[in-house]
């Protein structure tokens, strides 16, 4: 299981990004942005499938450094 973020504050392109605990980016960015835990999964599919579903409203894609496999692009 990893425990994931959500960044709450959107990129340039519109995307709010998901990450696990352990990414890079997170660490570095998690003092300017408004990150929101909003779980742990085992997968990252589970977790970006909670995440809009808790967000229904935002365009979530996952960290193409720590969640590849749910990266659009
Ligand atoms: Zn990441």
């Amino acid at each position: 299981m990893n425990n994931y973020y959500l960044n709450k504050n959107a990129q340039s392109n519109g995307d709010h990004e998901i990450h696990k605990e352990s990414c890079y980016y997170y660490y570095m960015y998690r003092g300017g942005f408004n990150f929101e835990f909003f779980g742990a999964f085992a997968t990252e599919f589970e977790a970006i499938r909670y995440a809009r579903s808790k967000y229904p409203y935002l365009k979530i894609d996952g960290c193409a450094y720590c969640c590849p496999s749910i990266h659009q692009k």
